[in-house]
């Protein structure tokens, strides 16, 4: 008989109820909403804060996608991320990159002060500073690989390599990548990270998180295991279930959709209303050779451009966006747009005139025209 493992992502993830013994007929898991269990009907779970049948099914399949031994899923993508960095002592050490998600990069700056960690903050596309970060002890390295939202990538081996001499260890944020285009445990790092409220759930319904782990036996999981239970971060069934039905077009969605933003990327590149776009796929260089090696069967959904005319020309732009929705978040079967500098507030260091699309699944000729008349003024 086939193994599971030999089977490709697009069988995996259309199975991936029926792979997961249900214990009845049914072609997808039933919903169990007990959040306590009868103790006299033996070993099994006991209580939901620390496990609940319906989060396997989800859970093992993000483990399979992302080639790990164990997953987690969490009430929410910075709950899976927070619950890792908590493992921090004070005077321990973590690198992590300069452009991530913003409000992981605002908790962790807050959290390391009040903690006692250190922070050593890197530019992530430039190997160097983090071969100078890693050249003293650190316990935790933080990727985000491509990089939201200027899409810099990071070299996950390269990282692995100087991390694990340095005696740290390495999370990756695979949220914009997913699984289907990028590996990171095959890479060499330990954790991946994702949050599951984008690309892996893609219907804009579903707030979750989730750990990946290479190693199931380290000190690392077990402690974010605890910190779940305890914490009480975890996701409620009906969440899991949903999380579950997502990921079983996972494939079909990330490709179609990183195809046409691969279209836009293009067509924007041409217009003369725009600045610069930032795409992995339309990278240069060492980027452009590093996005071929990391990323397979695509770039993503995710992309930037800056609008010819400054800030107030781009808040134009979107508005007269149509299919476009003025929405947060990524990964999702529908487009959005946001201008993130005024999202993100004065702190945010981006330029006004820069707009990040998510590219959604919608018929790619459409999306482009929605941008052509928009850029028209
Ligand atoms: N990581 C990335 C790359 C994100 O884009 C986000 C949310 O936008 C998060 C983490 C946080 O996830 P959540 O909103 O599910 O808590």
């Amino acid at each position: 008989m086939t193994k599971k493992t030999d089977f490709q992502v697009e069988t995996l993830t259309a199975q991936a109820a029926g792979f997961h013994r249900t214990g009845h007929s049914g072609l997808v898991p039933s919903l169990e909403l007990a959040t306590t269990y009868d103790r006299s009907h033996g070993p099994g779970p006991v209580y939901t804060r620390d496990q609940n049948p319906s989060y396997l099914p989800a859970e093992e399949l993000l483990a399979t996608l992302e080639h790990g031994s164990q997953a987690m899923l969490f009430s929410s993508g910075m709950a899976a991320a927070t619950s890792v960095i908590e493992s921090l002592e004070s005077g321990q050490r973590i690198v992590a990159p300069k452009a991530m998600y913003w409000a992981l990069r605002r908790w962790l700056s807050t959290f390391a002060a009040r903690r006692g960690v250190e922070v050593t903050w890197v530019t992530p596309h430039v190997i160097d500073e983090w071969q100078v970060a890693l050249r003293r002890e650190a316990q935790l390295v933080w990727i985000e690989t491509p990089a939201n939202p200027l899409l810099e990538l990071t070299d996950i081996s390269a990282v692995s390599e100087l991390a694990h001499r340095a005696g740290a260890q390495v999370v990756v944020d695979n949220t914009t990548a997913t699984p289907i285009l990028t590996q990171p445990l095959r890479l060499g790092a330990d954790l991946v990270m994702h949050s599951a409220t984008k690309s892996l759930n893609g219907h804009s319904d579903v707030l979750a998180g989730a750990l990946v782990v290479k190693d199931a036996g380290s000190a690392l999981w077990a402690y974010c295991r605890a910190e779940r239970a305890m914490r009480g971060a975890v996701l409620g069934p009906f969440e899991a279930w949903l999380l579950l039905r997502g990921m079983r077009t996972l494939p079909l969605r990330v490709r179609q959709a990183s195809q046409s933003a691969a279209e836009v990327a293009q067509f924007l590149k041409q217009h003369p209303s725009v600045l610069e776009v930032f795409y992995p796929g339309l990278a240069m260089a060492e980027q452009r050779e590093l996005a071929n090696k990391q990323m397979c069967g695509g770039f993503g959904s995710l992309l930037s451009f800056r609008v010819r005319g400054g800030g107030e020309r781009a808040a134009r732009v979107v508005k007269r966006l149509e299919l476009f929705r003025d929405a947060t978040s990524l990964g999702g079967v529908e487009s959005l747009v946001e201008q993130r500098a005024r999202v993100e507030g004065p702190a945010s260091g981006l330029p006004d005139d820069l707009l990040r699309l998510s590219i959604g699944i919608e018929a790619c000729g459409d999306l482009v025209i929605d941008l052509m008349i928009a850029l028209e003024e």
